[in-house]
């Protein structure tokens, strides 16, 4: 039987209408969020969150004030930049946009960020909070993934999870969530680059998070049967027609469409519930930095 879809359009539409309420309070009191974007230099891939963050934040009717550096921003002046806007009252949230250009320590700069502002939970007092199971923000996608993990309604309660990828905006944040009770905690475990035998944790897994960047990475029967799929990668592959030839634009160039790292069409046939790519993790990312935009306009 094929899996039931998470949907995450859905789910982002339902958060958001609840945040909207909360949103409206904030601003009855006087403390409209005020969400500040630093962008230094220019990236292609960053412009691309740029505008959904900007969409997001004008549906939502909270404030998105886009502040563009010189490519040539010295460390110091990044430093300052960041120091004014955690003194200035009106902002309550501040994103910086990665990558930024070589020869900036990104991490000196997500330290700055004061932590009540700090949207993307990037913070390590965030990050600590985290760790000790107080979740007040955490990096938006791994918060987004569990959503949509819960949104199924199956409880993770002594459950094999196995998360693979480690970074510090997905992996490393989703083992954290899933140890976060004390009573209800999962069984995680996190597998990476070094792992020597992935699909011998695959297998086992109850509920498997993928998040590499590798398309097809995590083939059908690397998953376990009823097991729940969060396939959290994003990645640009080439349209194939039925012959295994790419397909071309308009323009001569290759299609190409958005696929996670699970092989979805194999693994729908064997997991319980499986999350699209796209329409699955995606739009719960930019719902979860409105969530965390709204928690820290509240704790000001
Ligand atoms: P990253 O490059 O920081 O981390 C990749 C991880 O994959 C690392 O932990 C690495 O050890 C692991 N890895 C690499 N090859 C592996 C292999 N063969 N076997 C097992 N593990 C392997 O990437 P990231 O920023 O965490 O992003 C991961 C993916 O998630 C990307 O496709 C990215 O586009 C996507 N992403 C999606 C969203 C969203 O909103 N849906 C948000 C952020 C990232």
């Amino acid at each position: 039987m094929a899996a039931v879809l998470l949907d995450g359009d859905k789910l982002a539409a339902e958060i958001k209408q609840n945040l909207s309420k909360e949103i409206e309070d904030l601003k009855a009191r006087g403390k409209a969020p005020y969400l500040v974007a630093v962008q230094v230099g220019e990236n292609a891939a960053s412009r691309v969150y740029i505008k959904q963050q900007q969409k997001a934040c004008e549906d939502m009717g909270i404030i998105y004030e886009l502040k563009e550096l010189a490519v040539d921003t010295t460390q110091e002046k990044l430093d300052e930049f960041i120091e004014n806007l955690n003194r200035d009252k009106k902002v309550t949230g501040i994103i910086l946009q990665m990558p930024l250009p070589a020869g900036l320590d990104a991490r000196r700069v997500q330290v700055k960020i004061s932590p009540d502002k700090d949207v993307e939970g990037m913070h390590p007092v965030n990050m600590g909070m985290l760790v000790y199971g107080k979740v007040k923000v955490a990096p938006p996608t791994a918060l987004g993934a569990v959503e949509l993990l819960k949104s199924s309604g199956v409880s993770i309660k002594g459950k094999e999870v196995v998360i693979v990828g480690h970074s510090e905006i997905v992996g490393k944040p989703i083992n954290l969530l899933m140890l976060n009770s004390l009573l209800e905690s999962a069984t995680p475990t996190v597998c990476h680059i070094a792992t020597k035998d992935l699909s011998f944790h695959t297998k086992r897994a109850d509920i498997l998070f993928v998040a590499v960047g590798k398309p097809n990475l995590i083939k059908g029967d690397m998953v376990k049967q009823g097991a729940i799929v969060i396939d959290i990668g994003i990645n640009r592959v080439p349209v194939l027609d039925a012959e295994g030839k790419p397909v071309l634009n308009d323009k001569g160039k290759p299609k190409k469409k958005t696929v996670g790292d699970v092989e979805f069409d194999k693994a729908s046939l064997v997991a319980s519930y499986i999350s699209p790519v796209p329409g699955g993790v995606g739009p719960l990312t930019v719902c979860m930095l409105i969530r965390n935009t709204v928690a820290c306009a509240k704790n000001q």
